[in-house]
């Protein structure tokens, strides 16, 4: 879907179902027996990749969602992030898995996991669909991860750039 940019694409639309579906298959064998999982969908860019996750659960799930200022890492070095709509919630004693499009620095989900982990759920986990290592400014643990990608902005699949993009049914570079 062309809107006004040069786009190559880096992965298509099968090639991330079929990602998707095998993390929905790991997720749903790690937990199952463990009870309701809480899905915590990080707000805008992860809605479409965590949507179609759930779909390819086999356990039982809430799906819930956080708000965060958009790029606040990358303007702030000390990572320090705004939440801007809290989870309905409460994670205390409960197994949480939260559902990132992409780690970059990892400044944001740094932040969102000392964040969480100070609610005190059973259990927190982080899955991502896109991982760029080589950006890495602060280590973060990714539990299960789609992608690794090389250091380039990526679009597509939800992730946007100015609000553009979002509903691009593959991951692409800008170019
Ligand atoms: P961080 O640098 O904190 O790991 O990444 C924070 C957020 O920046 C990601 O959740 C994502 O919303 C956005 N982001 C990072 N890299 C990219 C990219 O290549 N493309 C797009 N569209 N957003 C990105």
């Amino acid at each position: 879907m062309e809107q006004g940019h040069a786009l190559e694409v880096l992965l298509t639309e099968e090639e991330i179902a079929d990602k998707v579906s095998f993390l929905g298959e790991q997720i749903s064998r790690d937990y199952a027996g463990s009870g309701e999982l809480v899905l915590v969908a990080v707000l805008r860019g992860s809605v479409y990749f965590a949507v179609d996750l759930s779909r390819c659960l086999a356990i039982p799930f809430v799906l819930d969602f956080i708000g965060i200022s958009s790029y606040a890492a990358k303007t702030d070095p000390l990572g320090i992030v705004r939440i801007t709509k809290d989870l309905d919630t409460n994670i205390a004693s409960k197994n949480v898995l939260l559902v990132e499009d992409i780690v970059d620095t990892g400044l944001t989900l740094n932040y969102l996991l000392k964040n969480l982990r100070t609610r005190k759920p059973l259990s927190l986990r982080v899955c991502a669909l896109l991982d760029m290592p080589a950006r890495r400014i602060v280590n973060v643990p990714v539990d299960y991860r789609g992608f690794e990608m090389p250091d380039v902005y990526v679009v597509g699949y939800g992730l946007d750039y100015q609000e553009r993009y979002r509903n691009l049914k593959e991951i692409a570079v800008l170019k």
